[in-house]
């Protein structure tokens, strides 16, 4: 889950590392407000989107006064930026900048490790830097067993070529942002920039964090740092019934049980769609293991009220729960669904029992059903139905 940038200051602040006051304010009265209690100075009013590029996209303004807050909050708040519609503005105390350094730490999957980097030339361009100048942005692993000790944050300013009089204030800084990743169990922690101020502070002036969401059972206070409001709809849908559902751009539902069966059911189903005006696959959405009616039904319910879809391909392949069951799960979850079912399914099912689990399906004759005997024929079923819809 990624953090908005005052909810990431706001974890920032809770495990001391160093940022200025930030107050969040949907209307340009509550910027004003804001700017006010921070004491009617410099701010600055910060778009809250979770996309990077707001300074360049006009998202981040300086505002000299409360009253001009105002003005630079009803300016940016209804702005799109990369298709993120600006909802909350933070007002910031405003930094008197001398130097932008960048900082990050995040999980390195192909190494098995963490990874941090660092920059003394940070600021609103470092993946441009990261491609033009790649010596400019130190990478040092970081042992996650061993974490961002005295020594590894000295090894990583020493990387990164920090001048002398902010090594120190630096170097503590970074061991903060690391008990930041590990106490929260962050995947990616980022601050660009990190500042030195005019009078010689070490400031985080923005905050990218994303927290695992396998490990939520240990922060109840992580749910309410979700963006309910953003949420597709259907996803919120499919995450109160437990259900693993990723939208997609195109028309032929998916559903399957195991994650890699519905991954390769993508990759047949976009290929055989080729063949039948393009259509691809709506979704992706793994019922798991128990595919009880219950699921079945929930699942069918998600991707039926999807009004991009155009046909439902099933492909089930049973073991745990054998086919007979996945059967009577699918008649019964037509049966729950009624008039609400109004696609055409293409099921495929094999293994464990069946014969039996296609007899069930035969024998309900459902009208929206097909079965299919493999699942390349599934696929290409499924497509031309929506393709002819
Ligand atoms: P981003 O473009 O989405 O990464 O937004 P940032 O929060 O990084 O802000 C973009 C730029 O605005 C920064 O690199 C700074 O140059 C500038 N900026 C942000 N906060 C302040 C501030 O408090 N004072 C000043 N003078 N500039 C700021
Ligand atoms: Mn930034």
């Amino acid at each position: 889950m990624d953090l908005f940038e005052y909810q990431a200051r706001d974890i920032f602040e809770k495990h001391g590392v160093p940022v200025l006051g930030g107050i969040v304010a949907t209307t340009p009265d509550e910027a004003r407000a804001g700017a006010e209690q921070l004491g009617g100075g410099t701010v600055v009013v910060k778009a809250q989107v979770k996309t990077g590029g707001r300074g360049k996209a006009g998202g981040v303004k300086l505002a000299h006064s409360p009253e001009e807050a105002a003005e630079k909050a009803s300016e940016i708040l209804g702005m799109d930026i990369k298709g993120h519609t600006v909802h909350r503005v933070m007002i910031a105390a405003g930094a008197k900048i001398a130097e932008e350094y960048y900082f990050s730490l995040l999980l390195d999957r192909a190494n098995r490790s963490y990874l941090a980097m660092a920059s003394v030339e940070g600021g609103m361009e470092i993946e441009q830097l990261a491609v033009e100048r790649p010596e400019a942005l130190a990478k040092v692993a970081v042992d996650p067993t061993v974490g961002i000790d005295a020594a590894k944050a000295a090894e990583i300013v020493e990387a990164a070529g920090f001048a002398d009089d902010v090594r120190e204030a630096v170097a503590q800084t970074i061991q903060k942002l690391w008990t930041v990743y590990q106490a929260e169990d962050a995947t990616l922690v980022e601050v660009n920039p990190l500042v030195k101020t005019e009078d010689g502070q070490v400031v985080a002036l923005d905050g990218k964090v994303s927290l695992d969401e396998n490990a939520g059972f240990r922060h109840a206070e992580h749910a309410e740092l979700e963006d309910k409001a953003a949420a597709d709809p259907l996803e919120a849908k499919a995450k109160e019934n437990d259900l693993n559902y990723v939208k997609l751009d195109g028309e032929v539902g998916i559903i399957g049980n195991g994650a890699g069966l519905v991954m390769s059911t993508l990759d047949v189903v976009a290929y055989a769609g080729e063949a039948h005006g393009g259509v691809k696959p709506a979704n992706f959405l793994d019922i798991g293991g128990g595919a009880s009616a219950a699921v079945m039904a929930a699942g069918l319910d998600v991707i039926l009220n999807d009004p991009q879809v155009k046909s439902v391909f099933v492909n089930v392949f049973g073991g745990i729960t054998a086919c007979d069951e996945v059967a009577n799960g699918i008649v019964q979850a037509l049966g729950i669904l009624g008039d609400e079912a109004n696609k055409p399914l293409v099921v495929r099912l094999d293994g464990n029992n069946v014969e039996e689990g296609r007899r069930i399906l035969a024998e309900a004759n459902h009208p929206l059903v097909t079965l299919a005997d493999t699942m390349d024929g599934g696929a290409d079923a499924a497509a031309a139905a929506a393709n002819a819809a």
